[in-house]
Order: C-alpha cells, then sequence, then structure tokens
C-alpha cells in the first residue's frame, strides 16, 4: 500500500531548476534492500549547492537532497541490518545520484550503512555529520603517519568552516596545539573556544608563495586547496604531513615538488564520499568517543524539512555559522 511522504524534491524541466517540499508516495522509492525512517538529515555546502542549483551537484532528475542521514530500519532484506536498528548514511552518491535523506523516509543498500554507535544519540549523528566524519578521517590520517602532540603545532585551515571547526575540535580534545588560520578573524574567540591556541589571518597563505618557506608546522588538515594547500606544504616542518580534503579557494595546486623531495613532506587525500565501511565504523567510534554533547549543541540549530529550502540559500550566503540539523519528523 502506497503511504504519503514529506521530502524535499529536485527537478529540473527543460532548464526550469526548481527545490520545493512536496509529497511522493512510499511506492516511489527506489529498489534498494533497506527502508527507514528518516530521523534527522542535514545541510552541507554540497546538499546547498544542490537545492539551490547553484552547483551541478544533482545527476538525474527528480531527485530528494541530502548527502547525510540518521534513521531506524523499518525492513530490510540485509543480514547486517533489522527493523528497529539506528543506521547512519553518509555519502556514496546519496542526495545526488540516490534519494536522499531530506525526506521522512528513504531506501538504501544495505552496502552503504553503518550502526550508529551506542553512545550516541541520532540527532548527535547529524550535529557531527559529513563535515565532522571528515574532519575525523583527516585526524586519523595525521595519526597513521605518526603524528602526535608532541610533533608540534598543527594548522587548520577553513576554521569557520565544517569541517575546520571539527578538526580544530577533535585536535584540541587530544591534546593536539591547534592554530586557526581564518578570514574572519573577528570569530578568534569563538575559534578559541573550540580548541584553538593560535588563530591566524588565512591570507598568510592565500598567494603564490615560495616554494620553501620558514618550518612552521608539523602537520596541517587543509579544507581549502589552491595556493592556500601549497603555502602549507612549503612551510611544514622536515617530516610534516598535510590532509587535503577540499576546494574553499580553488580545485588547483600551484606548488612545487622541493617540500616533498627536500624535507620529505607527505599531501594525504581525503575521500569522505566512497569510504570503506571499516574506514567509516572506525571514524564514526572514535568520533562518538570524543565530542560532548554540550559542544554539538554550541555548533548546531536544528530546523524541520519545511525551512530546508530558505536555510539553503542562507547557508549559499555565508549567513550561517555551524551546522544545520534538520528534523524529518517533526
Ligand atoms: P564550509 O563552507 O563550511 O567551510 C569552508 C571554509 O573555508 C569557510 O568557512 C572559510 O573559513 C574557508 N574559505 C572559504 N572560501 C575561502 C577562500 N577563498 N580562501 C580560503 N579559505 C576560504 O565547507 P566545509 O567545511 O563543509 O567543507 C570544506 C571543503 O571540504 C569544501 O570544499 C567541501 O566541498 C570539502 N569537503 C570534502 C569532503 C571529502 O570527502 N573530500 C567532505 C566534506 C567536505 P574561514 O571563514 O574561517 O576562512
Amino acid at each position: 500500500m502506497s503511504n504519503p511522504i514529506k521530502a524535499i524534491v529536485i527537478d529540473k524541466q527543460d532548464d526550469n531548476y526548481t527545490a520545493a517540499l512536496s509529497t511522493i508516495n512510499s511506492d516511489d522509492l527506489p529498489n534498494e534492500n533497506v527502508l527507514i525512517d528518516v530521523l534527522y538529515s542535514t545541510l552541507n555546502y554540497k546538499d546547498g549547492l544542490a537545492i539551490t542549483g547553484k552547483g551541478p551537484v544533482v545527476r538525474s532528475f527528480p531527485m530528494v537532497p541530502g548527502i547525510d542521514l540518521v534513521g531506524t530500519v523499518t525492513s530490510s532484506d540485509s543480514a547486517e541490518f533489522k527493523s528497529g536498528d539506528h543506521v547512519i548514511l553518509n555519502g556514496f552518491g546519496v542526495g545526488e545520484k540516490h534519494w536522499g535523506g531530506l525526506s521522512q523516509k528513504a531506501a538504501l543498500s544495505s552496502d552503504w550503512l553503518i550502526p550508529l554507535p551506542a553512545n550516541l544519540s541520532p540527532k548527535q549523528a547529524m550535529q557531527i555529520g559529513t563535515a565532522g566524519y571528515t574532519a575525523m578521517l583527516s585526524v586519523i590520517a595525521l595519526e597513521k603517519q605518526g603524528v602526535t602532540p608532541e610533533s608540534g603545532e598543527i594548522l587548520v585551515t577553513g576554521a569557520n568552516g565544517g569541517v575546520g571547526s571539527f578538526a580544530i575540535y577533535l585536535l584540541s580534545q587530544l591534546g593536539y596545539q591547534v592554530t586557526a588560520a581564518t578570514g574572519r578573524m573577528e570569530q578568534a574567540d569563538y575559534l578559541k573556544s573550540l580548541g584553538a591556541t593560535n588563530v591566524i589571518d588565512r591570507n598568510e597563505f592565500s598567494n603564490s608563495g615560495k616554494p620553501l618557506q620558514k618550518e612552521r608546522f608539523a602537520a596541517a588538515i587543509d579544507s581549502v586547496g589552491s595556493h592556500t594547500l601549497a603555502n602549507i606544504c612549503a612551510s611544514l616542518k622536515y617530516g610534516g604531513v598535510v590532509t587535503a580534503c577540499g576546494l574553499a579557494q580553488g580545485m588547483d595546486l600551484p606548488a612545487s615538488v622541493a617540500p616533498f623531495i627536500l624535507r620529505g613532506v607527505s599531501l594525504m587525500g581525503i575521500d569522505s564520499v566512497m569510504r570503506p565501511k571499516a574506514d567509516r565504523v572506525e571514524a564514526w567510534d572514535r568520533l562518538a568517543s570524543l565530542v560532548n554533547a554540550d559542544y554539538l549543541d554550541k555548533i548546531s540549530t536544528e530546523i524541520n524539512l519545511d525551512q530546508v529550502i530558505e536555510s539553503a540559500e542562507q547557508l549559499m550566503q555565508g549567513q550561517i555559522r555551524g551546522r544545520v540539523v534538520v528534523n524529518c519528523q517533526s
């Protein structure tokens, strides 16, 4: 029997791109092996691009956006999940080529799902979302390269962004000394309250620089790319490590090989979208042990499905700080 479901639906007819809160039928859901009541989703930058049509995120129409979700399994053909289980989904092209989380229900492949860690609530999982999960993957990559709190100062770029602010918080929880690079120096006190010991202007890294510069940082977590990433490579100490997950400044990398061949610097790429399940479970278990409820409440606001379109516009205009959690059942 088909039941009405509230969902954000993006469509494109000729050149007319639309996104609206709509009613779909349960029969319309994709043919995947796990059916989920979505409890919470989030608004990531990628969701903002999809909803406003400002970026080519959506690959087929009509599309339900939402690259993150947490929910309760209501039926499953998979031995891995049973009715009543709480599950998390991040990425795997959901909200881009498969229908996503900004809906009361979702049908997803069991291959994409991981269990919600026991000590996280569903809402907390979405307060963390892809931003926190990607920051955690970045921190784990530094650890696997042997970076410890004793190694020295860690630089985090895009500091006020979702990934950057989580990276600052997670590193400081683990005892690292963190320098935050931001274009919003007026937010320095906020960044210090997250755990940054030092806040610097991102302009120091924004323009073309020398191939080798003063050795300043033991490691870095970069979500900015372009000249910023090139200058970070040039400023790492001998044997330093930088993770690269984003392109907030640009997709280019106008760098030289000098830091790699003369200082043994390592550049680690971070992709959260197609990440294997074992890495996802490791990252979420670490997140569950590191984040505290007060921090998550401080950095996030909750909205309903009917506020999503307006909030996506505000997100694209840079008017939102922190995480937006979408309550999909209220
Ligand atoms: P946000 O939009 O929340 O934050 C990006 C931050 O980058 C901004 O807050 C700003 O920080 C800084 N920034 C913006 N423009 C520039 C610029 N021109 N030069 C230097 N810094 C700039 O994005 P997220 O944190 O969610 O994501 C960051 C990047 O990581 C994005 O490119 C995103 O696509 C990518 N990403 C990649 C993932 C992956 O799997 N590889 C997963 C998640 C995100 P401030 O104001 O402090 O300067």
